[in-house]
């Protein structure tokens, strides 16, 4: 770690390229299937493998899922775009080059909205997204001196979204990601499993002094397979290259690979060994033209996004920013708690529930929300009847939501019957059940009249055991106090 004093005379720069794997049935250019973990080397066409002869056709599912993440990010749409063939040399490319629109990309512009800790939030402006295929897997088998090749992944349909240079730190680089990964899930486009690999992120890094204008060497680091390690990646990058720096040595340009268990990055190849990629546009390809027709159509289809529903949830539903945050993470939460809200006004209560109870159960069930068997209507009910006061929140998610999830045909008023566990609050009720417990502690409750004040929880316990939990707390423990200190 370096001293803050000296980390604070530089500015760090970043810019991401974020490859997003669609979730196409088939290939982006052939009707080879598109599924994760099958056999190896079994959704190969010989359109994949580029045999001589064969064509390649776009699939149009590929161009309405680029529309839809080009709209979501404000991007200008191209009406005409082009596929290059990007031509390298390597065992999981078995055609000799990838097909992809580096230089007349579909999108260009735009930006992504994120929220930092701090409750600022920015925008960070985006160069492109284009569309690409994706090349096969080798597998370098450990211990043995030979590689193995999965052609099963080559022509699947990726997006490629470069930022401009517009990140400052860690933080924002997370927040993007984070932003990117929810807006991806939300258009049902690409899962976000970055685990997976179906996200994928590669950071171009550099540092320089606060008094200089321009860039510094930039160094990009790759291999970073979650949202965590591309932040310990970038803030082990920053460290390494402030050090050289200020030690007068010099970053060189290069490419960097980043190691999980130590948490550092180690050199790959130098920009100076770059590649000559011979791009050319692909004579079999057509130009990509899209109409006005089509970008309204697929406008038309977009879902809420979570910046709408973010926004909505704190204006609308008067949802604190932090609420707000963690309910559009995930699209099918924000749903359902517009539905839920759709059966009750008390939407703060709501959204604790979902944020808690709720939560917990699915996350102890390591079960979907889609499996969640309450429906909307029936936990808004719930909500109500502890507004109304007949049950407590402890016995309405202690007992009565556990019985609701394994009976579903009853309703919130039946359960609470079978349970016996509406609370009558009325004094009439309580009253009595305060004096049995007084009579049967007399020592106790001089002691408290003589000063021990502490005593008071453990008379609440006794009234509350009496009562079966089916008192209002606050009620039973103001006529407590009332009981104890008359007389
Ligand atoms: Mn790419």
């Amino acid at each position: 770690m370096i001293e803050k004093r000296i980390r604070d005379k530089y500015v760090p720069t970043i810019g991401l390229e974020v490859h997003a794997q669609l979730a196409t049935e088939s290939k982006i250019f052939a009707s080879d299937s598109n599924s994760f973990g099958d056999h190896p080397n079994t959704n190969i066409s010989t359109i994949t493998l580029g045999h001589p002869g064969t064509m390649p056709k776009l699939n149009q599912k590929v161009v309405d899922f680029a529309l839809k993440l080009g709209l979501a990010c404000n991007c200008d749409i191209n009406k005409e775009s082009y596929f290059d063939r990007k031509n390298y040399f390597y065992p999981d490319l078995p055609k000799g080059y990838q097909l992809t629109q580096d230089r007349f990309p579909i999108c260009v512009g735009g930006g992504v909205k994120i929220r930092l800790e701090n409750g600022e939030d920015r925008i960070v402006e985006l160069h492109k997204i284009h569309m690409e295929e994706d090349a096969g897997k080798s597998i370098h088998v450990e211990g043995k001196n030979y590689t193995q090749v999965d052609l099963n992944r080559a022509g699947v349909p990726l997006l490629e979204i470069v930022t401009e240079p517009d990140i400052f730190s860690s933080e924002q680089a997370v927040a993007f990601l984070t932003e990117i990964r929810k807006i991806v899930r939300y258009l049902g486009i690409c899962d976000g499993n970055m685990e997976e690999g179906s996200l994928r992120c590669d950071a171009n890094i550099s540092v320089r002094l606060n008094s200089e204008t321009t860039l510094g060497k930039k160094v990009e680091v790759k291999n970073m397979n979650s949202i965590r390690n591309v932040s310990r990646a970038i803030e082990h990058e920053i460290e390494r290259q402030i050090t050289l720096v200020e030690r007068g040595e010099e970053v060189i340009s290069e490419t960097r690979t980043f190691d999980v268990t130590t948490g550092t990055t180690s050199g790959m190849r130098t920009k100076e060994e770059l590649n000559d990629y011979r791009y050319f546009p692909d004579p079999d390809l057509s130009p990509v033209q899209v109409t006005d027709e089509w970008i309204a159509k697929v406008k038309s289809e977009m879902p809420a996004l979570p910046e709408e529903l973010f926004n909505e949830f704190v204006a609308v539903y008067q949802l604190p920013v932090y609420n707000a945050n963690v309910l559009t993470d995930d699209q099918a939460m924000a749903l359902y708690f517009k539905e839920v809200c759709r059966h009750t006004t008390e939407y703060r209560a709501v959204s604790n529930w979902l944020m808690g109870i709720v939560k917990s159960h699915l996350n102890d069930t390591s079960t979907d929300l889609r499996d969640f068997p309450l429906r909307a209507d029936v936990l808004a009910s719930l909500i109500d009847l502890i507004k109304a006061g007949k049950v407590s929140n402890s016995v309405a998610s202690q007992q009565l939501f556990p019985y609701l999830l394994e009976n579903t045909s009853v309703t919130v008023e039946q359960a609470a019957e079978i349970l016996n566990v509406i609370q009558d609050s009325s004094e009439d009720a309580i009253q009595p059940m305060i004096d049995e417990v007084l009579e049967a502690f007399p020592d106790k409750v001089k002691a408290y009249r003589n000063g021990k004040k502490g005593l008071v929880g453990m008379f609440m316990g006794e009234v509350m055991k009496k009562t079966k939990g089916k008192v209002d707390p606050q009620v039973a423990n103001k006529m407590l106090r009332e009981s104890l200190e008359s007389q």
